[in-house]
């Protein structure tokens, strides 16, 4: 079998929930993973781990209320040591971390001073900062003086100015509770906007994008010069388009009237929002998109809603993000429903016909499944915006920032927050 992992110089890239523990060794010189795995239920009576290592697939039991220690414990001695990595191949590991506040506008080096400035940021995310903290502290037992990296979802968005991200609530809200907009998904919509620079051949700070993010959380962003001027998601990821489970935006007076009249208590509020509603909750039947495209075809009326109102948010950020930015060099489609949904694209777009958008079917339809290029007719109609299929690769950007970073002796590396931008 070929071996695709380059010696050394790889980055175990961890992404740790609450309950769960995603990992994956990444070269980062070209993205190829070489492992993968998801340690699952953990803290619960029958946690796992089940992973991929170079294309086979392997599951085990962990022992009762295993959490994020046993799972990179596991990784070490039974995965990587079986498979025949050794622990100098791996070169320093990558955080995903949710939420960085307004103290990191780039990737940083972990070290005391950073960690501490993570758990400031866990109010704005208990459930994923709290789970971070545990698997750097885990991972620094693990592979106790290898550098290891933070890698944060809200740092692209730190360029936002204070008018897209400031709420239109009292400013004391802001300054004493950092109560603003910081958005998410910040490392696909600079991955994908960083790639659609070099599809069209220009430099990042040269193109406009518009790049939607749609899994089953989604989020859409408007890119000036290669920095995010504006997204979706606000101070938590409920704000913006409509999602899996999630309702994105509603009028806030939805809250009280929840509250006061029909005496929800906040766990049923946040539930409501957060798990019961969104495609979900407008079709009755299914948060998936794949399932409810199948359904709609077959008449399911809820499943044909859910999926109306998806795409006509969608097209209604677009539009708007039209007014943010100077011009617009191209719109990009990631995440799982972007990338592999012809069906929503196809509606997105038709509606956005006013702006000039317009589809190719059978580009649409090429591209999915991974593939990567143009779905607007061939050029000769040159007023039809670009609009781009490109697969997300969160875990290479995490791999790449982490090798460059402790390649590298600058202010990031030193692992100081950067400070409010
Ligand atoms: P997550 O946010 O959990 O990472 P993903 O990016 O994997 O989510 O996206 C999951 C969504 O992508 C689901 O709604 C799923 O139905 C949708 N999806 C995946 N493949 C297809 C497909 N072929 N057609 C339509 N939707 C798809």
């Amino acid at each position: 079998m070929p071996n695709k992992r380059a010696n050394g110089g790889q980055v175990l890239v961890l992404n740790c929930g609450s309950s769960s523990l995603k990992f994956a060794l990444i070269d980062p010189r070209n993205g190829n993973a070489s492992l993968s795995g998801l340690g699952d239920s953990l803290g619960h009576s029958v946690p796992s781990v089940s992973w991929k290592i170079d294309g086979e697939k392997h599951s085990a039991a962990l022992p009762v209320g295993a959490k994020h220690t046993e799972v990179i414990e596991f990784v070490v001695t039974n995965i990587l040591s079986g498979g025949g990595i050794l622990r100098a191949d791996v070169a320093a590991i990558g955080h995903r971390v949710v939420h960085g506040g307004e103290k990191f506008s780039h990737s940083v080096l972990i070290n005391e001073q950073v960690i501490s400035a993570i758990q400031d940021c866990v109010a704005l995310a208990p459930l994923h900062n709290s789970a971070h903290l545990q698997g750097i502290e885990a991972a620094t037992k693990a592979f106790p003086g290898l550098p290891q990296v933070a890698v944060f979802d809200t740092a692209f968005h730190q360029t936002m100015p204070r008018q897209a991200y400031i709420y239109a609530l009292p400013y004391e809200l802001y300054e004493e509770h950092g109560i603003r907009r910081y958005g998410m998904h910040g490392t696909s919509h600079r991955f994908v906007s960083e790639r659609a620079a070099d599809l069209l051949g220009k430099a990042k700070a040269d193109v406009n994008i518009i790049s939607a993010h749609l899994g089953n959380g989604a989020s859409i962003a408007a890119i000036q010069a290669g920095k995010s001027v504006d997204t979706s998601m606000g101070l938590t990821p409920l704000e913006g388009l409509v999602m899996g489970t999630r309702c994105g935006d509603v009028d806030p007076g939805l809250l009280l009237h929840l509250g006061v009249r029909l005496d929800y208590c906040m766990k049923e509020i946040n539930d409501l929002l957060n798990k019961k509603s969104g495609l979900l909750g407008i079709s009755q039947l299914s948060n998936d998109c794949r399932a409810l495209e199948q359904a709609a075809t077959e008449g399911h009326q809820g499943a044909q809603l859910a999926l109306e109102i998806f795409c006509y948010r969608l097209a209604k950020y677009i539009a708007s993000y039209h007014g943010v930015l100077s011009h617009v060099d191209a719109l990009v489609f990631t995440g799982g429903i972007g990338e592999n949904s012809a069906f929503i694209r196809e509606n997105v777009l038709n509606r956005l016909n006013g702006l000039g958008y317009r589809v190719d079917e059978t580009r649409n339809l090429e591209m999915r499944f991974g593939a990567e290029g143009a779905i607007e007719p061939p050029s000769g109609t040159t007023t039809t915006p670009k609009v781009l299929v490109i697969p997300t690769n969160e875990e290479w950007v995490i791999a790449r920032d982490a090798a460059q970073i402790i390649a590298s002796g600058n202010s990031a590396a030193s692992g100081q927050p950067a400070g409010g931008s």
